[in-house]
């Protein structure tokens, strides 16, 4: 009798979660050991923002209970992997003896960076549930926050606090203005106007320079006084020693989820995929493209035949306080730009040699999926008419979309 395929899995988030889903699926006799940092079971890191805004000292949600490990026979191991050891297929653990694996997944997501400020001896970050945790513990309605970096999620912890009504929340971005790299600047001036009427403080192409006791110091002079200070300034992928992996900005996958090295699997924040139409490197940095990658990765190492599609881009959540999906590429250079701003709304199209190249709807999506499934239609014939909310939505793709995103 054929021994079980003995499956490792580096990493408790979507991707390795999603992952083991399919490996069970396609193998159940395969024990499946995942390995994690956290010390948790998966829960939704799309969703901190919510969970700190909540008014209660509640725990988290999780996505997936402890059953869900039991049922699937998978053995959790709460440890860091310091390095890979492909030669003799195990992985060294900072606390554990090694572990060896036929087949293993890399799914280690992504760490935030920090930016080093003189006079600064700890720094929060956002990036995982004890980063949250801190943050909602460290909060009253007499806390001054500063957060550095007006990106997506700097912006969308300034609207999850904003919610709780704080003394004070300010916002230091290098840039001069906020949401980049989702907005291009006339989005990002929109954005800002709504972030100012409520009253958070914006100080845009600046920096912190220094901080003495509670106090930062700002490139332009400024002092602001803080109790909480946070840093949301991007991430990188983050990894394992590997020997031989092949790495450009993150771990370089196949359309099968492969690696360079056999039997060695990736998917997640810690990948970047080749994006052949436009002849590039992406890095993976969305959570809908994270399980899908899992699942694949899943497959493949299951030994079924599985592949990464090649899909636009498609992201949707929450900018500071406003729903928004960013689809395709609206912000690409070149082309026709349709753009259409209304109380509270912000929607724009770019359409390039007639076809739709991409969208960024703010405040009001509707159409979305439709427009997600017409990247790269031809759109001319419309005119403007395709960037209004009422459009006749279904013309686009010829098929009725269910679906209504406000
Ligand atoms: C606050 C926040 C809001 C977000 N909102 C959205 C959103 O609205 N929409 C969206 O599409 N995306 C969003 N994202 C991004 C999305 O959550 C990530 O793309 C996705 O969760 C990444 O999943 P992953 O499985 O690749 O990695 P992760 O979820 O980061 O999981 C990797 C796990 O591996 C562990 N690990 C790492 N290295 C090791 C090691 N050496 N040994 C052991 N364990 C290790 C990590 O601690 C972590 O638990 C958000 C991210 C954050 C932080």
């Amino acid at each position: 009798m054929m021994a079980a395929t003995r499956y490792l899995i580096i990493g408790n988030g979507v991707a390795g979660v999603s992952a083991a889903q399919e490996i069970h699926r396609h193998d159940p006799s395969g024990p499946i050991t995942m390995i994690g940092d956290e010390g948790i079971p998966y829960y939704y890191r799309a969703s901190l923002s919510e969970w700190i805004a909540e008014d209660n000292t509640g725990e988290m949600v999780l996505a997936r209970t402890p059953a869900f490990y039991a049922a699937l026979g998978i053995e959790s191991v709460v440890d860091t992997v310091l390095s890979v050891d492909t030669e003799a297929k195990q992985v060294i653990l900072d606390n554990e003896d090694p572990l060896g694996y036929d087949r293993l997944l890399i799914a280690t997501g992504a760490s935030p960076n920090v930016v080093p400020i003189e006079g600064l001896e700890e720094t929060l970050v956002y990036r995982t549930w004890d980063d949250a945790r801190q943050i909602k513990v460290g909060i009253a309605s007499e806390t001054r926050v500063l957060i550095l970096g007006g990106g997506v999620l700097g912006l969308e912890l300034a609207g999850a606090l904003a919610r709780l009504a704080m003394r004070q929340i300010a916002i230091v971005q290098l840039l001069d203005f906020v949401g980049p790299p989702l907005l291009d600047e006339p989005a990002g001036r929109w954005l800002e106007q709504r972030i100012r009427s409520d009253g958070l403080m914006l100080f845009l192409g600046d920096t912190v320079e220094r901080i003495v006791a509670q106090t930062a110091h700002l490139q332009s002079g400024e002092a602001l006084d803080f109790d909480l200070f946070v840093q949301s300034v991007g991430v990188k992928a983050r990894y394992p020693e590997v020997p031989g992996l092949e790495i450009g900005k993150a771990i370089r996958i196949d359309a099968h989820g492969a690696t360079n090295l056999p039997d060695v699997y990736a998917a997640g924040d810690c990948t970047e995929t080749r994006v052949r139409s436009e002849d590039r490197w992406r890095p993976t940095r969305i959570w809908l493209d994270c399980a899908r990658q899992g699942k694949v990765a899943g497959c493949s190492m299951a030994g079924i035949e599985a592949t990464l599609t090649e899909y636009p881009f498609l992201n949707a959540s929450i900018l500071y306080d406003v729903r928004y999906a960013y689809i395709g590429d609206p912000n690409g250079g070149g082309g026709v730009t349709y753009l259409m701003e209304d109380d509270g709304v912000y929607r724009k199209l770019r359409v390039v040699d007639g076809n739709l190249a991409g969208a960024l709807l703010m405040g009001n999506r509707r159409g979305m999926m439709s427009l997600y499934r017409a990247i790269g239609l031809p759109v001319a014939e419309y005119g403007d008419a395709v960037v209004r909310p009422d459009f006749a939505w279904n013309d686009l793709t010829g098929r009725n979309w269910d679906y209504d995103f406000y």
